[in-house]
């Protein structure tokens, strides 16, 4: 087209210098339009082979690994692979062109397809086409039959069919031997390719078929099923290019290619030749053995996924075990170590309570035997009274902590003015104090006059201050005691600080537990049970309080307590503390005990009260209606002939206005309440603390106006 189009062009011109002025503008137009024409068909033109471009037609038929059309219609192979560099190389554009082998060879032949591969050499076909001078691959004919069969030899397929792919060197080489082997009947069966030759043995439609070695590195050759045989006629594989000059040149620049190729180590055609060939030294599993390794993989799996499991499971167990070992191991020691303070506690209070008791008969036994003198007989009543109150506090906080344990504890609030209460302990404590040598002093630091008067539990109060007190005497052997309060925030907190033994920080919490002191039992140089602080915690705790301890071993401590701060703005009637005369006023004692009548009627008298004594309720009454100068009872519940509560009941039908204390049975919340719905307006705890009952004295007797404030 080209051609002719240039010729119709130089025509044109031709004409044009022959013709008219006219003729030449038109003729050039015409020339220059189609010079344009030609321009345009210039550029549509393929490249032909030799130029950059061009497109290179490549022949390709079913013959795994060496050249064949994948799954996905792709084709690969060992020529492929080759091909496909030297087309990058020579800048050429493949185009496959997929069909039988004879048809193939045929359009090879006509010059329909540039390239054919994988074809071997034999001097027919070198004399009708252009083969590479550089062979590829060297290969040789195999026979192919069933695995087992007797097929070793062409001779040995006398009378039997065979497969060969037409035109192919198998073919022609079978061709050439039968020519000379007259006895042998061989029926051969002529197919396209060798997938069709393997599907035909398969079938049973033939018994064997001839292919290159190469047959072995394709995916179809199974090596359970067939096997290669009679390896004879080693050949080479060539590229076949059509015959003439074309062809030749083509020959040409791939044999270049090809020499470089097979001379660089590591390039495309021995990467092509490990890829493809490498299947083949696979070492062969049989079926059988690769199910069996299967199920050993999947035994192994299973195996160690139960090892997993049971190794996990084990661990879990372990781990509770050690859990509840370690629970174990914590109460066995919360067992130990309650038991050991039990044994302590033992110890301890058996040993609170014998040492006053022996002080108490030892002494009072002194003092019938022996004509004493005033001082000694003085020194020993002394002695017989401390032993007596120390067994009394023992007694005391034996019950009062029982008390807490059954929680029966109640608060009752009363106006209280703590500067008086600090101000008495001060005084009450001085005497005790400084005959150890040790000052005690109210501090500066202390809440005074209206600020000091608040809402509270006198008893708790008074319960906590002195056992800090009597700790801090008890502990410190010289240097001074000091006692004071002050307000923080929305509570008010008291201290008692010492220059004493001072306690280990390790021991801070626990002597505040029940039966816990500092020191062990067996080398204490101190008195006491170990119940006060913790039944100072317990009271603290009932106030909505804290209670804690800062101290140095040997330095000393002090012991602090915060309660909620509850001031009382208005001037009320106040507490009364400081000690007074009972000025001769009567009170009717009704007591059926001896030794209770003998406690109370000392003290009372001590006071200075007048004492009447009633030994049971209706005595009690009958004295009452009597003696209208008596201006308070103290009624005793548990009494002969009529008890407490009646005598009470009775004696409020004919005066509702005489202040009557009750003596309840310690703890008994109900006996309390029972008194004072009989009449009582207060009640009081046996064992009685002589502080605390002086002190009801007086308050009712203030309330009722038998005394006055002093
Ligand atoms: P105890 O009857 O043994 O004094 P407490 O409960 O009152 O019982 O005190 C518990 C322990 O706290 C005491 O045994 C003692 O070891 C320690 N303790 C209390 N107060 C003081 C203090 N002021 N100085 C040193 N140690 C103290």
């Amino acid at each position: 087209m080209y051609l002719k189009q240039a010729n119709l062009a130089e025509n044109q011109r031709r004409e044009s210098v022959r013709g008219s002025g006219f003729m030449t503008s038109l003729i050039f137009s015409i020339w220059l339009f189609s010079s344009v024409f030609n321009l345009g068909y210039a550029a549509e033109a393929p490249p032909k082979i030799g130029e950059s471009g061009a497109l290179l037609r490549v022949g390709i038929y079913d013959n795994p690994p060496l050249n064949f059309f994948d799954s996905a219609n792709e084709p690969k192979g060992i020529f492929i692979d080759v091909l496909k560099c030297i087309a990058d190389h020579e800048d050429l554009q493949i185009e496959y062109v997929s069909d039988d082998w004879p048809v193939l060879l045929e359009k090879l032949k006509t010059g329909e397809i540039d390239v054919l591969p994988d074809i071997a050499y034999t001097v027919v076909r070198d004399s009708i086409y252009t083969l590479s001078e550089m062979p590829l691959l060297t290969s040789w004919i195999e026979i192919y039959s069933h695995i087992g069969s007797s097929i070793q030899t062409l001779d040995d397929l006398n009378h039997r069919r065979l497969a060969v792919m037409k035109n192919s060197i198998e073919h022609q080489h079978l061709n050439g031997y039968l020519l000379h082997q007259e006895d042998l009947a061989i029926e051969i069966l002529e197919f396209p390719d060798v997938s069709s030759m393997y599907g035909a043995l398969n079938s049973g439609r033939v018994d064997a078929f001839l292919a290159d070695r190469f047959f072995r590195y394709s995916k179809i050759f199974e090596e359970s099923k067939i096997s290669g045989a009679g390896t004879f006629l080693p050949f080479n594989l060539h590229f076949a290019f059509p015959k003439g000059q074309h062809g030749e040149q083509l020959g040409f620049r791939f044999d270049k290619q090809i020499s470089t190729l097979r001379n660089t180590p590591g390039s495309v055609y021995f990467k092509s030749l490990d890829r493809w060939l490498r299947n083949y030294f696979e070492p062969y599993i049989p079926a059988y053995l690769k199910n069996l390794i299967i199920i050993l993989v999947l035994l192994l799996i299973v195996v160690l996924i139960t090892l997993a499991v049971a190794r996990y499971q084990v661990n879990m167990k372990t781990k509770s075990l050690r859990l509840s070992n370690q629970a174990l191991l914590i109460s066995k020691e919360k067992a130990e170590e309650g038991d050991r303070l039990k044994t302590a506690f033992l110890q301890n209070i058996s040993h609170e309570i014998r040492t006053p008791m022996n002080g108490i008969l030892g002494f009072i036994q002194l003092l019938q035997e022996s004509d004493l003198e005033g001082e000694t007989r003085d020194e020993f009543i002394r002695i017989i009274t401390q032993s007596g109150e120390r067994l009394m506090k023992t007694v005391n906080d034996i019950i009062e902590i029982s008390r807490i344990e059954t929680g029966s504890q109640e608060v009752k609030y009363s106006v209280v003015n703590t500067q008086e209460v600090l101000t008495y302990y001060e005084s009450f404590f001085q005497p005790q104090a400084s005959k150890k040598g040790i000052e005690l002093s109210l501090d500066d630091r202390h809440v005074r006059g209206q600020q000091a008067v608040i809402q509270t539990d006198r008893i708790k109060l008074d319960g906590i201050l002195l056992n800090f007190i009597n700790n801090a005497v008890k502990y410190t052997d010289k240097g001074e005691i000091a006692l004071g309060n002050y307000i923080e925030g929305d509570r008010l907190v008291f201290y008692v600080r010492d220059t004493g033994i001072g306690i280990a920080r390790e021991h801070f919490e626990a002597i505040f537990d029940r039966f816990r002191q500092a020191e062990d039992q067996l080398i204490r140089n101190y008195e006491g049970a170990g119940l006060g602080l913790s039944i100072a915690k317990a009271y603290v705790e009932a106030l909505n309080g804290e209670i804690w301890v800062e101290s140095e071993k040997r330095k000393g401590s002090t012991f602090y307590f915060a309660i909620p701060y509850r001031p009382v703005k208005k001037e009320q009637p106040r507490e009364i503390v400081k000690h007074w005369d009972g000025n001769g006023i009567q009170i009717l004692l009704a007591e059926d005990d001896e030794a209770n009548f003998l406690y109370y009627k000392f003290l009372l008298m001590k006071e200075g009260y007048q004492i009447v004594r009633a030994s049971d309720g209706e005595q009690a009454v009958r004295i009452m209606k009597e003696n209208p100068g008596i201006a308070l009872i103290l009624m005793d519940i548990k009494m002969p002939v009529l008890d407490g509560f009646e005598a009470t009941r009775q004696i409020r039908q004919f005066n509702s206005t005489i202040p009557i204390i009750a003596q309840t049975a310690y703890g008994f919340v109900r006996d309390k309440k029972k008194a004072i719905e009989a009449g009582c307006n207060d009640y009081l705890s046996k064992p009685v603390d002589h502080h605390v009952l002086l002190r009801l004295l007086e308050e009712h007797l203030v309330k009722k106006g038998s005394k006055q404030i002093q």
